[in-house]
């Protein structure tokens, strides 16, 4: 059930992503950029980085939109969600920007681990929840 919606995003499927990640931008305006994810929206097949993709929001004094922060008024800077296929994983052991692939622990739970240097990531993603 469930399949069929995320399929039409398959390419910008990337499950090994998870908030608290360090991820670099490989594409557009901000080509180059590393900062640290900070939520993923997976039936977008987007995701959103600390520092990148910065949009201003012009607000008025007192507006309050359903819960974002804008009562200030002014220019808010906010991160909006750039594409999965923009970015690549920072490998926390090689620093390197690099894939990944799925494994499985010693207890045998599922895990990730890094192409270029093999070091497993210690946290086992949610990708069962998916
Ligand atoms: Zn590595």
């Amino acid at each position: 059930m469930l399949a069929n919606k995320q399929n039409k995003h398959a390419l910008g499927t990337r499950p090994e992503l998870a908030a608290g990640d360090t991820v670099v931008v490989v594409a557009g305006k901000d080509r180059g950029k590393r900062g640290r994810v900070l939520r993923t929206i997976p039936n977008e097949g987007q995701i959103v980085v600390e520092g990148v993709n910065i949009l201003k929001r012009h607000t008025k004094a007192g507006q309050s939109r359903g819960g974002t922060r804008a009562m200030q008024g002014g220019i808010v800077d906010f991160e909006a969600p750039l594409a999965y296929s923009n970015v690549m994983l920072v490998c926390p052991s090689c620093d390197q920007p690099t894939r990944i692939r799925h494994t499985k622990l010693a207890d045998g739970r599922k895990a990730i681990e890094c192409v270029r240097c093999g070091e497993p990531y210690e946290r086992v993603r949610s990708v069962e929840q998916q």
